[in-house]
């Protein structure tokens, strides 16, 4: 049998494609074997409550922990530096188990206003129905964290590089502001990747991810992952993986290891393929304005240098003219774009495109007015092309884009 690897000591790519496994025991199987099985035969009766669930309880019942999903929830946990990490069956599953695990009737939660949509509605339309009071502010300027925390508020939930206009927001002082009033923080992860930043290392409790995105990174699995420390992150798995249900497919689990085994590789691929592809835009005169942390024209960047080790490969630009001309060039990119596919979603191998204009995002998905909709409408103008550099050749995606603008 194969000695245990010693992680402490391995950098990021060997951490990528070794955490959580290791050779199988029985065969010698190098690639890590599938377990589908539902239940498992124990060695004495075992409880059936998830109160009696401890790091120790041998495997019972899928629903529970399944040995796939805990090998992905242990890279998870190792590539974001945290304790422990729970898996669940999409993005949308992990945010909806931190929310209901810290939130009851009374309590406030601090959204950014510019949040993942299903989040976003979510928390408009859901969560007050329980009782839950929620505030929307522009976190890109921790002075309004500050102004909008009350005596109940229990948390604030950021999302950095914000979906879809690539707005940052300085987690650590976010951080630092929260604590101080008794508030835990949540960043959603999902746009950076693990290999971009670390927010529970910057002062987070929690990371969460969409792993349909970056991690997984070849767009057929749905997961999500919640990253912090053990003594939180436990609770989520007895009430929400237990009680709630919304646990991953050992498949899907299977699969986006497969693709995290090569995420720090890809990043780097993602990061290149972005630069290029933003540069070239941004000399464009068909292009009104480019966003990519990465670039010195980002309002933000020194802070992306701070708190980002890569910029990943997702940018928002404008193309130039009125709201008619934004909306046309979007028919234009839906039928003519060869090599860049018009699809949500975003992180794959393959490039995605999606246009999103602005009086539509404003009115529906975010209900943003006054100060908030003009700080919207100050990084989107009319509309905006949310774009996802994939791992084709730079030049490729430039030439079909290129033939579209
Ligand atoms: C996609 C996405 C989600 C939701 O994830 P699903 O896996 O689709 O449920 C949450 N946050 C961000 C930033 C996303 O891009």
């Amino acid at each position: 049998m194969a000695k245990a690897l010693d992680i402490t000591q391995a950098g990021p790519q060997t951490l990528a494609i070794h955490a959580g496994e290791m050779p199988d025991p029985v065969t010698g199987a190098s690639s890590p074997n599938i377990v589908m099985s539902s239940t498992y035969v124990t060695e004495k009766p075992e409880g059936f409550s998830a109160s009696e669930l401890t790091e120790e309880s041998p495997f019972v019942y899928t629903r529970w922990a399944n040995p796939t999903v805990a090998a992905l929830e242990r890279k998870m946990a190792v590539l974001e530096g945290t304790e422990a990490a729970a898996c669940f069956a999409s993005g949308m599953a992990a945010a909806h188990a931190i929310l209901l695990a810290e939130l009851s009737a009374g309590d406030h939660l601090i959204l950014s206003d510019v949040a993942y949509a299903g989040i976003a509605e979510l928390t408009r339309d859901t969560l007050p129905r329980l009782g839950i009071l929620v505030s929307k502010v522009d976190t890109s300027d921790p002075a309004n964290v500050a102004e909008a925390l009350r005596p109940e508020t229990k948390l604030v939930f950021l999302d950095t590089p914000c979906n879809p206009l690539i707005r940052l927001s300085d987690i650590q002082a976010i951080a630092a502001i929260a604590h101080d009033a008794g508030a835990r923080v949540v960043v959603d992860n999902t746009f950076a990747s693990p290999i971009g930043c670390n927010p529970c290392g910057l002062g987070a409790d929690y990371t969460m991810h969409s792993l349909t995105k970056y991690v997984g990174g070849h767009g057929d699995a749905l997961g999500g992952a919640v990253c912090g420390r053990a003594e939180l992150i436990r609770p989520l798995i007895s009430e929400a993986s237990v009680h709630y249900g919304g646990v991953m497919s050992p498949f899907n689990a299977w699969l986006i290891a497969r693709g995290a085994a090569t995420l720090p590789l890809r990043m780097a691929a993602h990061e290149a393929g972005a630069r290029k592809v933003a540069a070239w835009l941004e000399q464009d005169p068909r292009v009104a304005r480019v966003v990519w942390p990465g670039l010195s024209s980002h309002p933000q960047h020194n802070l992306a240098g701070q708190q980002m080790q890569n910029f990943s490969g997702m940018m928002s630009f404008q193309p130039a003219g009125d709201a008619a001309q934004g909306k046309a060039a979007a028919e234009r990119a839906a039928a003519e774009l060869a090599l860049v596919h018009y699809a949500v979603s975003l992180g794959h191998h393959r490039s995605l495109i999606c246009y999103l204009p602005s009086a539509d995002m404003v009115a529906s998905s975010f209900n943003l007015e006054g100060a908030q909709a003009e700080a919207y409408r100050a990084w989107a103008g009319h509309g905006i092309f949310r774009l996802s550099i994939g791992l084709e050749d730079a030049d490729d995606i430039i030439a079909d884009l290129d033939r579209v603008l």
